[in-house]
């Protein structure tokens, strides 16, 4: 999609601090959450994807020694020779430690890329989307495509997640539960504050409101808990959703 021209690459210096590529594979597998445009940051030609990657991993430095490496899908969609120059930049400039992220459904292949980068003293942590710990509402209305009965499942697999709060139907007491459930199981959580696109289900303001006014201030301090109430937040992104 070359007409997207999004900033890829950013610093964040506050709550555990990294830096930040968003790069480009060949996109989500499953592309049929009902809230969810970012899967249109894609491409099948591996070697264009492979191009603009490098032009992103030129600039990391290694100045916090974690890289958080987002793209939209897993990062199993990302071309072979984009993930081994991810694994030889960060020997190059001292990273440790890689946080990706993962659809439930390649969860049988995070296994082996663990031992891959741990081999190379790097340690990853994959986060994935589960949007909400409510099965019933994630499935039946996101569409998400995560059959996990409980957390406990998704946490022999992933050490974060992502929440999308702002949906119609969630309530203080909703979205607390998922922060907690998410803190319990899972070492950082990550919310996205939904933001309108293209596809069908829509942000409620009155959520977002109920969430800015109650939830943001319990929990914006929380080293564990990152809050994005623009889906631009982390430095990257600009022409899509990020939600993932
Ligand atoms: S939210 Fe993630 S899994 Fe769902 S369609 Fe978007 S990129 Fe794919």
């Amino acid at each position: 999609m070359e007409h997207f021209n999004p900033n890829r690459y950013a610093v964040i210096s506050e709550k555990n601090p990294r830096e930040i590529v968003m790069l480009r594979g060949k996109g989500c597998s499953w592309r049929r959450c009902r809230f969810c445009d970012y899967h249109l940051d894609f491409s099948a030609d591996e070697h264009a994807n492979f191009i603009l990657n490098q032009e992103q991993l030129r600039k990391v430095t290694g100045i916090h020694k974690k890289l958080e490496v987002i793209n939209s899908g897993s990062f199993i969609d990302l071309d072979a020779s984009t993930l081994s120059l991810i694994e030889q930049t960060c020997l190059e400039k001292e990273i440790t430690q890689v946080h990706f992220e993962c659809h439930w459904h390649h969860r049988d292949q995070i296994r082996d890329f663990r031992k891959r980068f741990a081999a190379s003293g790097i340690e990853l942590k994959i986060k994935t989307g589960v949007e909400t710990f409510d099965k019933l509402f994630r499935e039946s209305y996101l569409d998400k495509g995560i059959d996990a009965d409980s957390p406990k499942d998704l946490a022999e697999y992933f050490d974060e997640v992502c929440l999308l709060f702002g949906i119609p139907g969630q309530s203080a007491q909703s979205m607390e539960a998922d922060i907690q459930t998410g803190l319990s199981f899972f070492e950082r959580v990550c919310v996205n504050i939904m933001q309108e696109n293209l596809k069908p289900v829509k942000p409620d303001p009155a959520v977002i409101a109920i969430f800015t006014e109650n939830l943001y201030p319990k929990y914006i301090e929380n080293n564990r808990v990152d809050i994005l109430m623009e889906n631009t937040a982390f430095g990257v992104g600009g022409v899509t959703t990020h939600v993932k």
